[in-house]
């Protein structure tokens, strides 16, 4: 078992406890923020190594944003899409189906093995979209 060899930790529990509140896919910063309340003395690098050994056993999933900016962070590990919005940053849960076709089309002309894709939708979220609106 995984989970039996890691020491166990109150740090990496408040970690997970933190991100289990939050829908907003934070990133580092912001659980290094929070979490330092609690502990004072908490690091920035304990906080990311923590987040990626977190990641690494498969207890969050690591948002690897590129471009688009720092890493975030989902405690939803279930399979499911993002949006990130172009003018505010925010990264969002999309609710719709999972497009199950993508890898099955992806393969068609491809020699090797695909086990899954990462998609990201992008454009301007609700809130930005109302401003835009307003400004014009
Ligand atoms: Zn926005
Ligand atoms: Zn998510």
């Amino acid at each position: 078992m995984l989970g039996s060899k890691l020491k166990k930790s109150k740090q990496r529990d408040a970690i997970l406890e933190f991100l289990k509140s939050r829908k907003d896919h934070p990133t580092a910063d912001t659980v290094y923020e929070n979490v330092r309340k609690e502990f004072p003395n908490i690091s920035l690098g304990t906080v990311y190594r923590n987040l990626t050994l977190l990641a690494d056993i498969g207890k969050i999933q690591k948002l690897r944003m590129g471009a688009a900016g720092q890493d975030r962070f989902d405690y939803n590990t279930v399979l499911h899409y993002h949006f990130v919005c172009k003018k505010c940053g925010a990264v969002l849960d999309m609710e719709m189906d999972n497009l199950v076709n993508v890898d099955h089309f992806a393969n068609k002309k491809f020699k090797g093995r695909i086990d899954g894709h990462v998609a990201f939708f992008y454009g301007l979220c609700e809130k930005c979209l109302a401003e835009e609106g307003k400004e014009l």
